[in-house]
């Protein structure tokens, strides 16, 4: 069977379990772990920021990188089929007690000038504008980027109106090996950025918050109360360590691959059309005539896993674990169709 639900579903490599079983260990929630404080420092460094926490999950970090940034009635502006809007069981409405403010933007990609015409004025009527977070890349937008230029300009509208700024990074190195741009240049326009380690980069699990130290010792804080508080918890941040020095540059072979498959899917009759393939998402959309939901079980009939992404939408995403021969094969399976 191929996967290719998510990047999430890739398992640790002969070399990553070795990192992981030889990794140095203590208690992570009394701050001994020495690979996790490690995993902590090169995460930090990597963003140009100066401290990271490590948590189970991008769920976690976002909902961390949020309530760290906001009082309760106060107003996140961001993408309207954000991460943080659909995917995370309503937390930040739970835990941190915001309203959205939802832009469409260009396949999520908002830009400063519909930012700063959706914050509020100062009148009691309205929620305080507070966040302006945004997601690199698009995974609703079928995994389109920000070039640092766009986010330069949206920063100087926060500046401007006082808001903090939230990254959701979750696929941000697929963003970079496109651009070519720094991740330490990244740091400087924003407050919190959270990244995942456990999606294209291959690690098991795990996600890290980056910010100015005092923002990350609140994060200590709020991950303790959430339950995030891990213990030998070195054992997978080992793998976290490795996929950050080792499986960055690789990214470009999941884009490659996710290109292949966009030709592909052009070729097939049961497809209108296809999101212009940009990193390792491919979004496609069925003709009128064909369901997403027997389509995705002929697909797995088939050989390939895949998930519904819409009304119309299927969503394909390339990753460690997906091989050249595994594309040929899903190649010829899209042909069958
Ligand atoms: C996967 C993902 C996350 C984090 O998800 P978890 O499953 O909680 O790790 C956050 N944002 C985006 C855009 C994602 O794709």
């Amino acid at each position: 069977m191929i996967d290719l639900r998510s990047d999430t579903v890739t398992k640790p490599t002969p070399e990553m379990f070795e990192a992981m079983m030889s990794a140095q260990v203590g208690d992570d929630v009394f701050g001994e772990d020495p690979t996790v404080l490690e995993l902590e420092a090169k995460g930090a460094e990597i963003l140009g920021m100066e401290a990271a926490i490590y948590c189970p999950s991008g769920t976690m970090t976002n909902q961390i990188g949020i309530h760290i940034l906001s009082s309760p009635y106060e107003e996140v502006v961001c993408y309207s089929g954000a991460h943080i809007y659909r995917y995370e069981g309503g937390g930040v409405a739970g835990t941190s007690g915001l309203s959205f403010r939802l832009i469409e933007g260009d396949r999520g990609r908002l830009n400063a000038r519909e930012i700063e015409a959706q914050i509020n004025p100062n009148d009691i009527h309205y929620p305080k504008t507070s966040i302006i977070e945004l997601e690199n890349t698009v995974n609703k937008g079928g995994g389109c980027y920000y070039t640092l230029a766009q986010i330069k300009s949206i920063n100087a509208v926060a500046v401007k109106h006082g808001l903090k700024m939230h990254l959701d990074g979750a696929r941000l190195f697929n963003a970079l090996v496109e651009t070519g741009e720094k991740a330490a240049d990244y740091g400087q326009y924003f407050d919190t950025i959270s990244i995942c380690l456990s999606k294209g980069l291959g690690a098991p699990i795990g996600s890290l918050l980056v910010g100015s130290q005092a923002l990350i010792n609140k994060a200590r804080r709020v991950r303790k109360f959430m339950g995030g508080g891990m213990r030998q918890v070195g054992y997978i941040a080992a793998a976290g360590l490795y996929a950050l020095e080792n499986n960055i540059p690789r990214l470009k072979e999941d884009h490659k691959r996710a290109k292949a498959l966009e030709e592909a899917l052009h070729k097939c009759s049961m497809v209108e059309s296809v999101l212009p393939v940009a990193t390792n998402i491919v979004i496609f959309k069925l003709k009128e005539n064909h369901k997403v939901s027997e389509t995705l079980e002929l697909l797995k009939k088939k050989g390939i896993l895949a998930v519904g992404f819409g009304p119309h939408e299927i969503r394909l995403v390339t990753h460690l674990d997906f091989d050249d021969a595994q594309l040929e094969q899903s190649i010829a399976i899209v042909k069958s169709l």
